[in-house]
């Protein structure tokens, strides 16, 4: 035995030849057994060598086929990690990989933070709103969570980036366990004395700004930085004798002026969540030519506030298909300006919030919103409500993207 052995392992060298020979015992065994078998039915010397050869040719596939198995590697693998197992065959010690904690974290991370649960916002007592539309959106939230996310495997669905909604959002949240109101102040910029000390109420409220008021991203910037969300409030012809102002959306105009305009409007400052409309009860109601500017507003990642200057306004109705996220004014809060009329329109508000779990209120900056709002907010909170912003309401209503 030790003779045959002896040229074997002296022909080839390496560690191969040597795990060969380590596998050869049992190998030899099944060879001698061949062998003998040739012997018994040939007896022949040519045959006897052939057969010799390939039972000793048939041993070294045998052995190279055993070593280069990993073991017990694949019983091991749950079947979840398929690729895990797939990755290290060779080497039998740890990975130095990625850390892999597969099994569990990805779906956790995955999940987005849970769309508000559909109690809240969804009551909206509007005729055209569904809550139905596209809660799958729900994805690009918490950037932070996103970082934490192993590079791997499946592959991840395309994120498309948060849109500029949520990015300029002043982040407030509704919550179920308490009514939720959002004070809304349209008109800004314009009388700038006003409009600053709208700024300096307790918030978060969510200003809206006219796009011809002057040195719009110094107010904004500052009304921004003292804790308000800020809004677009693009000028749209009323069905009354009233004069919307400078480069309003008028629906006598041909489509690329209004388009035009709209472009100007949107370029007129950042940081604002949206838009809304000043005015505009005859445009909003022209559901053609709503179309192309809620399509824009959409397209760059913005929401709509419909102000509801009017019950027909067409932007209830088109937000769903659009994903268009969405919101409507539920009460105006000084179409009369007192401070006892805009006190009791904020009483109103709080019956609305508590029916619905959410209300937007719409003012201006007029003496009496402004004194009725400096005596209101402060208590807000502790009378059980939640102060958000219109982007909050949004959210928690789960439309659009
Ligand atoms: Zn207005």
């Amino acid at each position: 035995m030790a003779r045959t052995r002896k040229p074997a392992s002296g022909r080839k060298s390496g560690p191969r030849s040597r795990r060969k020979t380590a596998a050869r015992p049992g190998i030899m065994a099944r060879a001698a057994s061949a062998f003998a078998t040739v012997q018994r039915l040939a007896g022949h010397p040519v045959g006897l060598a052939l057969s010799v050869l390939a039972a000793l040719t048939a041993t070294v596939v045998t052995a190279d086929h055993f070593l280069s198995r990993p073991a017990t590697r694949p019983a091991t693998a749950p079947p979840a990690q398929v690729q895990v197992a797939v990755k290290p065959p060779p080497v039998p010690a740890a990975p130095p990989l990625p850390a892999q904690p597969l099994p569990a974290v990805p779906p956790v991370a995955e999940t987005p933070e849970p769309v508000e649960p559909p109690p809240l916002g969804v009551t909206e007592p509007e005729p055209g709103t569904n809550p139905d539309a596209a809660p799958a959106m729900a994805a690009p939230e918490k950037p932070a969570e996103t970082a934490l996310l192993p590079p791997p495997v499946a592959a991840p669905p395309p994120r498309t980036g948060v849109p500029l909604w949520q990015r300029n959002a002043v982040p407030t949240r509704v919550t179920p366990d308490r009514p939720a109101i959002a004070i809304v102040i349209d008109d800004m910029g314009l009388d700038r004395k006003r409009s600053a000390r709208v700024a300096g109420l307790a918030g978060p409220l969510t200003l809206a700004w006219l796009p011809y008021a002057h040195d719009l991203p110094t107010q904004t910037k500052a009304a921004r930085a003292a804790g308000h969300e800020l809004m677009l409030h693009l000028p749209m012809e009323p069905s009354v004798k009233a004069d919307p102002g400078p480069n309003a959306l008028l629906t006598s105009l041909p489509a690329e002026e209004i388009r035009r305009r709209l472009t100007a409007a949107l370029a007129s400052f950042e940081g604002y969540v949206g838009v809304n409309n000043h005015m505009g009860s005859r445009f909003t109601a022209d559901r053609a030519l709503m179309a192309p500017v809620l399509a824009e507003v959409q397209k760059r990642g913005l929401l709509w506030l419909d102000s509801r200057t009017t019950p027909n306004s067409a932007a209830s109705g088109l937000a769903p298909p659009l994903h268009l996220p969405f919101a409507g004014r539920d009460v105006f809060l000084d179409n009369v300006e007192t401070v006892a009329a805009v006190r009791a329109q904020l009483a109103r508000t709080e019956a609305v919030a508590r029916h619905q779990g959410v209300a937007i209120a719409i003012g201006h900056p007029h003496d009496a919103t402004i004194e009725a709002l400096a005596a209101w907010l402060p208590d807000v909170q502790k009378r059980g409500f939640a102060l958000v912003t219109v982007s909050a309401v949004v959210r928690a209503r789960g439309v659009g993207g």
